[in-house]
């Protein structure tokens, strides 16, 4: 079925096809019906496989035929997801899809001023994409009224519903008005927080694709035996052998995203990094960059781990492995996006062997092994452009004390 066939809106279908979208993906093939019913839905689909517009084109088509929309009193859709950067991209996302519509849709997120935002609430929006911080900030202060939604989704569900956010989700729900639809959407969930999910609605569609391999099949991820110090050699190589590529590079700490900078820099390789104790503005700059091509390689903290759909990443590096198993598949999601192939490797220590196991554990299965012999191992130190630490070193410091001893002559002349 092609979406010229669906029986939506017309505005919708001349932006899909702007888009270059012709059929939908699986999960949107399964979620869209449903939605369009008014169903409650939970879906769980792989990392790239478009669960953004599988929300996004149902809701858009609803309620550009509601009778409620465009109206200043309230908006209709609240859409709650992790992070700043996935509450742009969603809203990049509604906005394309739903131009020329009487659909508005606007994000909020914190990091930035509020005032604009509050500003622009007052323009009859219709779909909001949150974070929960400002989100919450705001409708405590009365800028946003949720006595009018019709649609709650949760993306990146299993998260959201996560740590501290349930009591604020489950406080949330009892503001709607009774009559409203739920929809959550993930690639990873848990039969603790499924359960969960399930308290909070009725009788909800549950559609699951690809359930046994968590990890998406355009993804070719194996796991690299390295030690801890030699990561950035490996890394340096990599980056050196693949000019072209963009590398996503995820690290365990902010600290370590700075480090692994500092280490790519002193080898004069072009980096950036995006984590939590950067500015909001840098972040989305950082972002651009990447996205862009202007840099091929961020380094990135798990707060880029979820959603980001950014084109053509050839390559993700988890330097460090991830502390929770399902930020694995996420990571590695981040990659082979769409109809994309993507390559993804783990640099594991000896310290991190057994949060190895846990991965593999999560996933069901063992992570191919990328065998590197002794000889190709050292290949690699010897590879580096950093003069600290091998025999290259020991040249360049005799390269200087050459050049101090001819100093003098120098001053003679
Ligand atoms: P997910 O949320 O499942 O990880 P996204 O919604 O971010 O995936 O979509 C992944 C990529 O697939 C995006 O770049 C999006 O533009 C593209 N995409 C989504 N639906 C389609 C479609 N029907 N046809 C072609 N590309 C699509
Ligand atoms: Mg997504």
């Amino acid at each position: 079925m092609r979406f010229e066939d669906y029986q939506i809106s017309f505005e919708i279908k001349k932006n899909l096809a702007k888009l270059g979208f012709k059929k939908p993906t699986d999960i949107q093939f399964k979620s869209i019906p449903p939605i369009l019913k008014g169903e409650d839905v939970l879906a769980i689909a792989q990392t790239g496989t478009g669960k953004t517009a599988a929300f996004a084109i149902p809701i858009i088509d609803l309620l550009h035929r509601g009778k409620n929309t465009a109206r200043k009193d309230g908006i209709k859709c609240l859409v709650m997801v992790p992070t700043r950067e996935l509450a742009q991209q969603i809203a990049d996302v509604f906005q394309e899809l739903s131009r020329h519509t009487r659909v508005k849709a606007f994000s909020v997120f914190g990091g930035v001023e509020q005032d604009a935002q509050i500003a622009r609430l007052e323009d009859s929006i219709d779909v909001l994409i949150a974070t929960p911080g400002r989100m919450f900030d705001l409708v405590s202060q009365g800028h946003i009224r949720l006595h009018r939604i019709e649609i709650l989704v949760l993306d990146e569900a299993d998260h959201m519903l996560d740590l501290g956010f349930i009591k604020d989700i489950v406080d949330i729900k009892k503001k709607l008005p009774s009559k409203h639809q739920t929809l959550f959407f993930s690639a990873t969930i848990n039969e603790t927080i499924k359960k969960l999910a399930y308290s909070l609605v009725k009788n909800p569609i549950r559609i699951q694709i690809s359930p046994k391999d968590p990890v998406s099949k355009n993804v070719n991820h194996s796991v690299a035996y390295i030690k801890m110090d030699d990561k950035r050699f490996f890394l340096e190589r990599i980056a050196t052998e693949n000019p072209e590529s963009k590398i996503l590079v995820f690290v365990r700490t902010k600290v370590r995203a700075e480090r692994v900078f500092k280490a790519m820099e002193r080898v004069n390789i072009k980096s950036v990094t995006i984590h939590g104790d950067k500015e909001q503005q840098a972040r989305f700059e950082v972002m651009r960059q990447f996205k862009s091509g202007e840099i091929k390689i961020l380094i990135a903290t798990d707060v880029s781990s979820r959603g980001i759909d950014i084109p053509n990443v050839e390559y993700v590096i988890n330097y460090d492995l991830p502390d929770v198993a399902e930020n694995y598949v996420h990571r590695v999601g981040r990659t082979g996006r769409g109809k994309e192939k993507g390559i993804a490797v783990s640099f594991c220590s000896d310290e991190e062997k057994e949060m190895l196991k846990e991965i593999e554990a999560f996933l069901g299965k063992e992570i191919t092994v990328m065998n590197i012999d002794k000889e190709e191992y050292n290949t690699t130190l010897d590879f580096t452009e950093d003069t600290n630490n091998n025999w290259k070193a020991l040249l360049k410091e005799n390269e200087e004390f050459q050049k101090k001893k001819k100093k003098p002559n120098k001053k003679k002349k």
